[in-house]
């Protein structure tokens, strides 16, 4: 006889994980299966884990701006000590330049304004004062390094920038996935790992459970797809892309990890540090070193690629992004050899997530997480969670949208934002700014 529960996740990262927990918590007994060894070890064991309030949509300021809070009081929110120890929120602030690209930086700030998320602005001395060494001179718009102009100053320079105190990384995201793991086992989930889903059974027109590629076969009437940069493929099997008006799409990403510009102690002064002038952001790394990404400047081209056949070595990105974060920090050391990871991000067309049900009565999902979905998971998992009891009960999701609130900040969101039905945002800023 077929093993049964009343939900399965596919994919135990950290929303997948997270999305366990708060189900858990709801009474629910889900069972997360993981193609991987271990909770987090996708896209999550990768990520900068970088945790900062600002957003191009107010919604989703207002969620990245609660998230800061969850992490904050991370033992209180678990509730359950995990024997790994658990994860660090280094919340040394973060520090984002204004520039010409981000219109100095006044959209953001009104809405950091409306939604009373605390900033300071930091003119060029103070902003001197907190990077010793930093290059105020403005080199948009980024290029590629085979142009010419590549490296040189275009006359302008950077005026300041802004800083918020609610922000900072977490020091190890897998282990996040792994206490989140643990929570959500207390709560009454289970995991199974090394199992990778082959198929998503129907019957009588609604989601039935699983097939493992072992043959095992689980039933359930729920299922949530939560399997990050496969979203697609798992969609697809599940016969509910047709229904989407925004797709997912893996995108291929290298981070840098090298020693932190000479005179500058990332130790001492832990850093996350936002730069559209040369398209790139980085933050301080255990060891006084420093993780360098892109922030997808149009002149690079956009890798999509297949999340089951992709190049895992680094290429010449990387040289080319500790580059970039040269212009910014001259007495940065551009390492012969490459270090950091190479990962997926795994993309919607406005490259906002996609938190919602689907066409197939059952079926959900939690996918499009567009490279900067790690902050908001342990909200992502609630937000799912509330949205799977309220259509289990009846709710017709896509004309009655459910609400989440946001209880520390106390304001109360539509999940509806991130409708699978939405028309593509054009406040977005299509890059992993969200
Ligand atoms: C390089 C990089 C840097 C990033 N930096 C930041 C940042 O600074 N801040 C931020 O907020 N976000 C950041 N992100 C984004 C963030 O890390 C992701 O949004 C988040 O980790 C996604 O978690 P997830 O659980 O949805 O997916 P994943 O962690 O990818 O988990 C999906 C899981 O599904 C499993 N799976 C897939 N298909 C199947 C199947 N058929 N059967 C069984 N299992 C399956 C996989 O094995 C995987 O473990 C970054 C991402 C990357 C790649």
């Amino acid at each position: 006889m077929a093993e049964t529960c009343d939900s399965i996740i596919i994919g135990a990262g950290i929303i997948g994980s997270a999305t366990a927990l708060a189900l858990a918590r709801k009474g629910w007994k889900p069972l997360a299966i993981d193609a991987l060894p271990a909770a987090g070890y996708g896209s999550t064991s990768a990520s900068c884990a970088i945790i900062r309030p600002y957003y191009s949509t107010v919604d989703g300021s207002a969620i990245a701006y609660e998230s800061h809070f969850y992490w904050k009081d991370w033992p209180a929110f678990l509730g359950f000590a995990d024997e790994r120890g658990l994860a660090r929120y280094v919340n040394c602030g973060c520090t984002i330049l204004k520039t010409g690209r981000n219109g100095q930086l006044a959209a953001i700030l009104s809405i950091m304004d409306e939604l009373g998320v605390p900033y300071a602005e930091l003119d060029a001395a103070a902003l001197q004062d907190r990077l010793p060494g930093i290059d105020l001179n403005a080199y948009a718009p980024p290029k590629r390094p085979e142009d010419p102009a590549f490296g040189l100053p275009n006359g302008g320079t950077i005026s300041g920038a802004a800083f918020f105190p609610t922000g900072g990384y977490i020091s190890d995201p897998q282990l996040a996935a792994h206490n989140m793991q643990r929570a959500a086992e207390a709560a009454g989930a289970a995991f199974r790992f090394n199992s990778r889903v082959a198929e998503i059974a129907t019957r009588d027109g609604r989601v039935a459970g699983v097939t493992l590629t072992d043959g095992t076969t689980i039933a359930a009437p729920v299922v949530v797809n939560v399997a990050g940069p496969h979203s697609s493929k798992v969609n697809r099997m599940a016969g509910v892309d047709k229904g989407m008006k925004i797709g997912t799409r893996a995108l291929r990403h290298e981070v840098a990890h090298v020693p932190a510009p000479e005179g500058l102690d990332l130790e001492r002064n832990r850093t996350v540090f936002s730069d559209s002038d040369i398209g790139g952001y980085c933050r301080s790394e255990t060891g006084n070193f420093l993780l360098i990404g892109s922030e997808d400047p149009e002149c690079d081209p956009r890798e999509w690629v297949d999340p089951d056949e992709y190049d895992t070595e680094f290429s010449e990105h990387w040289r080319t992004q500790v580059m970039r974060a040269a212009q910014r920090f001259p007495k940065l050391g551009i390492p012969s050899d490459t270090r950091g990871v190479v990962s997926l991000y795994d993309v919607t067309d406005d490259w906002i997530p996609i938190y919602d049900k689907s066409d197939l009565p059952g079926f959900y999902m939690a996918v499009g997480t567009s490279g900067n979905q790690f902050k908001n998971a342990p909200i992502a998992g609630e937000m799912m969670a509330e949205l799977i009891v309220a259509c289990e009960g009846g709710q017709d999701h896509d004309r009655e949208p459910v609400g989440f609130r946001l209880r520390h900040i106390g304001r109360e969101v539509s999940i509806g934002f991130y409708s699978r039905q939405r028309e593509v945002n054009p406040d977005s800023s299509f890059s992993v700014l969200g």
